[in-house]
């Protein structure tokens, strides 16, 4: 789901962030208690709100809340105010600016003349824009200006005209852009993902019943099996008590999104077959085979960077070591007024450890750096703290450009490494030196190619064509 830019965390800066986690669930038991697990699993992929839609044999039932999941289901958990019914869709949504009502959050829910329709969405249509202006022409009227909306009223509208199976190839064709959706037609799911499978999407089987979600650790905590990726091009169709291909529409190259290895997925996920964990650890093997430097600890950001620094400490037998304590009660964005409170607030969510830190030639190591400000504040800390050197190391390679696929990336004047390089901006943040994982040291620790994985936001050539920028038949960074 497409949502506006985000507004800056103004005490820890800009982190990537994912824009939602998708979840649906057809089987035999409560699809409201399944739902509700799993999207506290995956409570990472997107905090502002959540929401289900439940066929109870006639029509779909929703429910959104606010906030956390378990925060906001509570109430009705504790009233038993729940939506009956064996199958159903789930969503969380990213916070975004300015959209903090619940209309904008999913599920969608229209009513057609094939009954009522669903829609849960992960990605972002770039089209979206245009195929509004088009649906609204013909009187469609639209209650958000999310694309997910759009997206939905164009299945509804080719499904109407063409029926279920060739509508959503034909809506596959319209929509451009990256989508794992879950989509619920009266009691029918459809597991949905675009032909380049930009944003993961997996089955399992859980009982008798099936399970398909954002990440596979959905799965392994409701008890159930992996069956195998939504591929890239699939309709799944789930009806009769069973599964089977609608659709298989795969593009001739594939985009898997290099950032939910690097950073979005829970290491205990497996996406497109490549376990997170490991990746991330052989992101910090590689970086410090491309980068090493004499120091006497590896420390981690926490949480971010700690399988990538305990990757580097691996190889280079550095030891590693917890020197920033993370305080997991503080909130995940708050504001402290007044622009010398920002250290503060920043120790009130990370404070070095003195006896680890002092005097120490540190190796400190995060995932990823966008705007590099979080990295700044980390860094006068330490200083304070009596760090002796601090040699910043990062597990992905500099980001350059825009995300237009779901990712909340949109403006390059945020980004750090655009103009910079490594010395520029190890100068702009404090630290003795700044080095990235390569791009090559990227694809080998995940272990796909260029014809597998989106790295639009690394070069600024896309795997789809976006307006005003570069695809990837263009090989030259000399427009940026
Ligand atoms: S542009 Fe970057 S963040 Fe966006 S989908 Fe591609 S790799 Fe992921």
């Amino acid at each position: 789901m497409a949502s506006q830019p985000q507004s800056c965390d103004p005490i820890t800066g800009l982190k990537p962030s994912e824009n939602c986690a998708v979840v649906g669930y057809y089987g035999t038991d409560s699809a409201f208690e399944k739902l509700y697990i799993s999207l506290r699993t995956l409570q990472h992929r997107g905090q502002e709100a959540s929401g289900v839609a439940v066929f109870d044999g006639r029509r779909i039932n929703l429910l959104k809340v606010d906030g956390y999941v378990f925060e906001g289901f509570k109430p009705y958990i504790e009233k038993g105010q729940t939506p009956e019914g064996t199958t159903g869709i789930g969503h969380n949504r990213y916070s975004t600016a300015g959209q903090k009502n619940l209309t904008g959050a999913g599920p969608f829910l229209i009513s057609t003349s094939n009954g009522d329709m669903a829609l849960s969405h992960n990605g972002e249509i770039v089209n979206h824009n245009e195929l509004r202006e088009e649906l609204k022409e013909k009187g469609v009227p639209f209650l958000t200006k999310t694309d997910t909306e759009v997206m939905l009223n164009i299945i509804a509208r080719e499904i109407k005209l063409k029926g279920v199976k060739a509508g959503l190839r034909s809506a596959m064709d319209i929509l451009k852009g990256s989508y794992s959706a879950i989509l619920l037609i009266q009691g029918k799911m459809y597991a949905i993902r675009d032909p380049m499978g930009f944003r993961p999407l997996i089955l399992g089987k859980v009982g008798n019943s099936y399970v398909v979600a954002s990440e596979s650790s959905t799965i392994d905590v409701l008890g159930g099996t992996i069956i195998r990726d939504v591929d890239p091009g699939e309709v799944i169709e789930f009806s009769d008590g069973t599964y089977n291909v609608l659709i298989r529409n795969p593009a001739t190259r594939l985009a898997h999104c290099m950032f939910e290895w690097v950073y979005f997925a829970r290491p205990d996920s497996i996406i497109d077959g490549k376990e997170v964990y490991d990746t991330r650890l052989r992101m910090g093997m590689e970086l410090a085979e491309e980068s090493p430097v004499e120091a006497d600890i590896v420390i981690p950001v926490p949480d971010s960077g700690r399988t990538q620094a305990l990757g580097y400490s691996v190889a280079t037998g550095i030891q590693y070591s917890e020197g920033l304590f993370k305080n997991r009660y503080s909130e995940r964005t708050f504001i402290i007024p007044g622009e010398t409170n920002r250290d503060i607030a920043v120790k009130i969510k990370l404070n070095p450890i003195r006896s680890v830190v002092d005097r120490k030639r540190i190796v400190l190591v995060d995932d990823s750096i966008v705007r590099g400000t979080t990295m700044k504040r980390i860094i006068s800390i330490l200083r304070n703290a009596g760090a002796k050197e601090i040699h910043v190391r990062i597990g992905s390679p500099p980001i350059v450009a825009p995300c237009y696929f779901g990712i909340d990336m949109k403006t390059r004047d945020q980004f750090i490494a655009l103009n910079k390089n490594e010395k520029e901006v190890a100068e702009s943040i404090g630290a003795d030196s700044v080095a990235y994982l390569s791009i090559e040291g990227l694809k080998k620790s995940i272990g796909m190619g260029d014809m597998e994985l989106c790295l639009g936001c690394l070069t600024g050539r896309y795997p789809l064509r976006v307006e005003g920028e570069m695809e990837e038949k263009q090989t030259t960074l000399d427009q940026l």
